[in-house]
Formats: C-alpha cells, sequence, structure tokens
C-alpha cells in the first residue's frame, strides 16, 4: 500500500510503509527503481574496484554512487562529445548517484586551497593543479548525466572549534545557493547539511537549503573521526528534522550496526566504501558477524564464508580456497572477497525492508548490535 507519493522532477519517491520513524521506501529514478533503505555501492572512479557491472547486478545492487572530481578531467568531456551519460560510458544500466567533490576538499585538504569561489586542488598523483567551484562541479555532473547530483559542499574535519564550522558551514550554504542557481538539467539535485557535531549550526544549515527548495537531503561531515555516540546524537537529532515527503541520505556511512541505527531514525540511503576496502583486505561480513580471511585457522576450512549467503563466491568458494588466493596476491581473492560483501550488503538493507514492514525493526537492531559487539 502506497501511503505518500511524491513527484521530484522527474524522480518520484514513495514511502509505501512507516515504523514508528523509519520509513520503506521507492525511489524511481530515470534508470530504473531503488528501494529504500538503500545502500550504494561506491564506484569512485565509476567502477567498483575488480567487479564488472555484471557482478554488481548479480549483487542485487540497485543503484551507484561515483565521484565527480575523480571524473572531472576526462569522462564528463568525453560524455558531452560523445552526447552519452555515464551510464552508456561505465556499462551500468541502473541508477547513478554523482558526488560533487567536495568531500576531497577534506580527504586530500593537505592539497587544497579554499576560497569563496571553489577549491583549488594540487593532485597528489602528479602535481597538477586543479579548480573546481560549484558551478563547475554541477556542470561536471550534468554532463555526467548522473540520476542524482550533490551540492558542491565544504566536509570540515573533525575536531574543529565551533567558530570554524560555522564559517564552514556559512561558505557550504553561499555554494548551496550557487549549485542551485547553476542546476539547468532535469537530474536531481540534493542539498547537504553540514555544522559538525553542533547541532544548532545544524538546524541552520537545514532550515536555509530548506529555503532553496532540493529534491532530497543529506547529512554530511559525519564518519570523519568523530565517537560513534556524537555521530548517533546528531543522525537521532537531526534525521527527524529533515523534510518527510523527500530522500534522507546520510553520506559515508557505514558498518551495518551504524547502518540500522540510522534506519530506525529515519535515514532512507547510505554509501560507504567499507564493503569493498574491506572485503579486498579479507575483512568479510556474515550473519555471524565480522571475519578475517588471513586467520590461520580458515586454512582447511573447506566451508564457504557464510553457509546461509547465496552470493557467487559462497555458492563456488571454500575460507581455505579464498585465504590461499589472498595469501598468493592473486586479483581474484580481492573480486570474490568484494562480491560476498556487496551481496551481503545488499541482502543486508532487503532484511532491514522486511523488518520495517513487518514492524520488527527494533528486534533486528539488537541481533545485529549484539552479532558485531561479539565479533569485533
Ligand atoms: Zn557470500
Amino acid at each position: 500500500m502506497v501511503i505518500v507519493c511524491f513527484s521530484i522532477g522527474i524522480m518520484k519517491f514513495n514511502i509505501k510503509k512507516k515504523y514508528k520513524k523509519a520509513r520503506l521506501g521507492l525511489l524511481t529514478l530515470d534508470h530504473g527503481e531503488v528501494n529504500t533503505p538503500a545502500f550504494m555501492t561506491v564506484g569512485t572512479y565509476g567502477s567498483v574496484r575488480g567487479l564488472s557491472e555484471n557482478d554488481l547486478e548479480n549483487c542485487n545492487a540497485e543503484i551507484m554512487l561515483c565521484n565527480a572530481y575523480h571524473l572531472m578531467s576526462k569522462i564528463s568531456e568525453i560524455c558531452s562529445i560523445k552526447s552519452i551519460t555515464l551510464h552508456d560510458y561505465i556499462a551500468w544500466n541502473r541508477p547513478i548517484l554523482t558526488d560533487s567533490g567536495g568531500y576531497q576538499v577534506f580527504s586530500l585538504s593537505e592539497h587544497t586551497e579554499v576560497s569563496r569561489k571553489g577549491v583549488t586542488f594540487k593532485s597528489p598523483l602528479n602535481g597538477d593543479t586543479l579548480f573546481l567551484s560549484p558551478e563547475k562541479s554541477i556542470k561536471i555532473q550534468e554532463m555526467l548525466g548522473s540520476d542524482i547530483m550533490m551540492i558542491f559542499d565544504e566536509c570540515p574535519k573533525y575536531p574543529l572549534s565551533k567558530e570554524a564550522i560555522e564559517k564552514s558551514m556559512e561558505l557550504s550554504l553561499y555554494w548551496a545557493e550557487l549549485s542551485k542557481g547553476a542546476h539547468s538539467s532535469n537530474q536531481s539535485l540534493f542539498g547537504i547539511v553540514q555544522g559538525g557535531m553542533y547541532e544548532d549550526l545544524r538546524e541552520t544549515s537545514l532550515s536555509e537549503l530548506i529555503k532553496l527548495d532540493f529534491d532530497g537531503y543529506a547529512l554530511g561531515g559525519l564518519s570523519v573521526g568523530e565517537p560513534k555516540m556524537i555521530r548517533e546524537r546528531i543522525v537521532s537529532n537531526i534525521s527527524s528534522k529533515l523534510p518527510d515527503d523527500k530522500p534522507r541520505y546520510l553520506m559515508g556511512v557505514g558498518k551495518p550496526t551504524d547502518i540500522i541505527y540510522a534506519v530506525n531514525e529515519g535515514i532512507d540511503m547510505f554509501d560507504c566504501v567499507i564493503p569493498t576496502r574491506n572485503g579486498r583486505n579479507g575483512q568479510l561480513f556474515t550473519n555471524h558477524g565480522t571475519m578475517n580471511i588471513r586467520n590461520s585457522k580458515y586454512e582447511n576450512d573447506l566451508k564457504p564464508i557464510d553457509e546461509a549467503c547465496t552470493c557467487y563466491t559462497c555458492k563456488n568458494y571454500s575460507r581455505s580456497f579464498l585465504k590461499h588466493l589472498d595469501k598468493c596476491n592473486d586479483s581474484l581473492a580481492g573480486r570474490l572477497m568484494s562480491i560476498h560483501n556487496v551481496y551481503f550488503y545488499q541482502d543486508f538493507m532487503k532484511k532491514i525492508r522486511t523488518a520495517i514492514y513487518d514492524g520488527t525493526l527494533e528486534q533486528m537492531m539488537e541481533k545485529v548490535n549484539l552479532i558485531y559487539s561479539n565479533s569485533q
């Protein structure tokens, strides 16, 4: 039963059911549907390292996140000249969300100069100087033809003084206006709430962004090294103030326990490099907690990673063989373990959606917290 249906440009967001603050929804985008709460697999450079688009589809991934900064130099120009979208170029026909490059202000901060106009990056790879402004970021994202674009913002470090965070939040608001003004396509555009760990600054940021009327709202500037308790306080207090009728996205989060906590507070969308980055390093998520394939106890273990998992890796390969591949530095190890983790995360989100539907989310959260507190 659809209880709410909102049409935002070509994007539609249906909230099918609510359980307390949690929302079960469906996001309809130009390139397909995304069931929410959703986890977006991160393909920063237009690919999820080691995985083909076919692998991702087999893992039931419905949407991919790519990054405008990493794609700015060449691919956006190719897409524009050849009149194709990023979907065509990377052979991924499902929805894509592009991040604006603002996060790189944070992650490459030793190599950046920030002004009101935008950010000058010095590439850590070759020293080339690149300039990215709100207008340029939107133009690149429009050239890429993503389904959802993010505004260009500054993601401040943690910890910083309130004065510094306020200055940064005001700059992000100014850039939000410029991003909105530069938006000329029918692609959806999400605003990003900043304000560090200060709730009053977050509320100011949110109320100003709402005036600009974005298609969805994200919480940015979290998962930057702050204690879990502080992050949870911000998520809990700000999530419920985000507009009820628009998708809500918590950026850069996270572990299964963080995701289910935020879903319970009303968040609809997530992204994180954890499943793939950890997978390549032998850290695997299972229904019994995390496991590290490099542990010597798996040497003669012919069981799959998780006997309850139906991914390609678990259907075909043993822990012992994966450990062997990893030890031999065979890239197949990273690929197979990433497939498992990506599949696990999608399966986890599906279970969360079922729990919202059934009204058993709190019981599931309790179980997940117990499993992961015992395994870490
Ligand atoms: Zn598996």
